[in-house]
């Protein structure tokens, strides 16, 4: 007999107590061969002052067992606290946010019967990373990073798993028609990486029409891979139309740990009820189980559940006269699900996991690509209103090598020649290179500075304009 997989537990707030009970006991009913370490994440610890939500003990025990089956928490509201999912995502690297959701047509009220659809979410960068700043009374500002090995990862991520789980195509979701550096580049590697699975087709929306499309006919989407903001919205939309947000299960994949969590949040409003469906989390510990090489209890305990689910066996969230038999709670569900073990379903399409590889990633090749230093954007916080004026002023502390190109206020050309309709705040960027992007230095460009603060300007930020093998790494001034 194999030795159990040590995993961690963690049963959070709100209803999580309550589902995670009813996952574990369903999982030893299955077969799992678990053994599981506890740890306390959520309400309880942030408010013993640990802003994270996770005390020392948790990190060890998920450095130890690698695996990590959590239930919601509550987090406080207010500022001092960090999101715990974020800081678990970024601080053990789970890139990856795997996200399936299925209809259970006619079991399930939905308006799509043959949706199955998996959304693969960076779950790393982008606006997550935290870094935001306020910049003049009038304007704040996040930053939006993406990176060619993170983008590389996610990409290659979404393609292995169509390939490991039999999936005909992948669909990438960007706007670059508006961000044409960040999400450029996430569908550049996008193209580069899908001619190397010449077996799965690979195809692009732009996020606004894709998400419409999404909604309208998601039969016609199979894995989905997009940047993280997109993918944290476009998830909750597409469980939601499969049935319910209480039936999506996540898996959070890195390459030293994974963790695996119901979509949902803690539920106040319903904790200690048992009233709770704990199928979110169901399904997440059956993705657990996948990971861990437990083919033969995961293909158990998912086929219990969608027998149960097709005796009309609901719970308060998904019961709907004419379609569900009886109303149950989550302690009754989950020995409806018990007494099912090793049945399948009879309509429902049978689970059935197999052994698997799992998924493994190239390292990202590093390329190395020359940078010359091309300019400068400096931002200013200025209280006046005319861009004229501002303009005349900087263009007399402008350098012959740092020549003021521009003057923009929220990315609206406003200097030379801006449109007298144009509304300016009170944060505007002077660009400055020469007009066919000659090499300047850092020395050129801190003189420049000190001539800004001379004149009594307050520059609140610098960005630095390069060229990368003699392209342009910088977004054109508009119009
Ligand atoms: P929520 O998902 O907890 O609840 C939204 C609604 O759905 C509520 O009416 C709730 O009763 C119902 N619901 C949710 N899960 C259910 C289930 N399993 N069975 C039956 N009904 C269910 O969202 P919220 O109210 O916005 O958030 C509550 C708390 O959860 C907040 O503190 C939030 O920060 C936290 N949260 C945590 C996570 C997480 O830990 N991963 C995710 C989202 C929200």
């Amino acid at each position: 007999m194999s030795e159990n997989k040590k995993i961690t537990i963690a049963r959070g707030d709100g209803i999580g107590p309550e589902i995670m009970d009813s996952v574990l006991h369903i999982l030893e009913a299955g077969g799992a061969k678990i053994e599981v370490e506890e740890i306390d994440i959520g309400e309880k610890v942030y408010l013993k002052g640990i802003d994270t939500g996770l005390s020392p003990d948790a990190w060890d025990s998920l450095r130890r067992t690698k695996i990590f089956l959590k239930a919601p928490i509550t987090t406080p509201r207010g500022s001092g606290y960090k999101s715990l999912n974020v800081t678990t995502r970024t601080a053990f690297g789970l890139f990856a946010n795997v996200r399936p959701a299925q209809s259970y047509r006619p079991f399930i009220r939905t308006k799509h019967p043959d949706m199955n659809v998996v959304i693969i979410r960076e779950n790393e960068e982008d606006v997550y990373t935290g870094i935001e700043h306020r910049q003049t009374e009038q304007v704040y500002q996040c930053l939006k990073l993406v990176s060619r090995p993170g983008t590389e990862k996610i990409v290659r991520y979404a393609f292995e798993y169509a390939l490991v789980h039999g999936r005909k195509k992948v669909t990438c979701f960007v706007k670059d028609n508006i961000m044409k550096f960040t999400d450029g580049l996430f569908l550049q590697v996008f193209n580069e990486i899908a001619k190397e699975y010449q077996d799965i087709q690979a195809d692009n929306w732009i996020i606004d029409i894709g998400a419409a499309k999404l909604a309208d006919t998601p039969e016609n989407f199979d894995v989905i891979v997009m940047p993280n903001l997109y993918g944290d919205i476009l998830s909750d939309i597409a469980a939601q139309i499969a049935g319910s947000v209480g039936l999506a299960g996540s898996a959070n994949i890195g390459e030293h740990l994974a963790m695996f969590e119901a979509i949902h949040g803690s539920a106040p409003d319903i904790a200690g009820k048992n009233l709770a469906n704990p199928s979110g989390l169901l399904l997440s510990a059956v993705m657990m189980l996948v990971h861990i090489q437990q083919p033969e209890a995961a293909t158990l305990i998912h086929n219990a559940w969608l027998r149960t689910i097709e005796s009309g066996i609901h719970t308060a969230d998904i019961f709907e006269q004419g379609i569900s038999s009886v109303r149950v709670g989550t302690k009754e569900f989950t020995d409806a699900v018990i007494s099912k073990i090793g049945m399948k379903p009879h309509e429902l399409k049978a689970a059935q996991y197999k052994y698997g590889k799992g998924i493994k990633l190239n390292k990202a090749v590093r390329v190395h690509v020359p940078k010359k230093l091309a300019g400068v954007d400096i931002f200013i916080d200025w209280d006046g209103t005319d861009p004229n004026e501002l303009g005349k002023k900087i263009e007399t502390i402008s350098t012959e090598q740092l020549k003021l190109q521009a003057i923009t206020n929220r990315g609206i050309k406003v200097y030379p020649e801006g449109l007298p309709e144009s509304f300016c705040t009170d944060h505007w960027r002077c660009r400055f290179g020469s007009a066919d992007w000659r090499e300047v230095d850092h020395e050129q460009i801190i003189a420049l500075l000190k001539k800004f603060s001379g004149a009594g300007f307050d520059f609140i930020k610098t960005e630095n304009l390069y060229t990368f093998n003699g392209t342009i790494g910088f977004s054109e001034v508009g119009a």
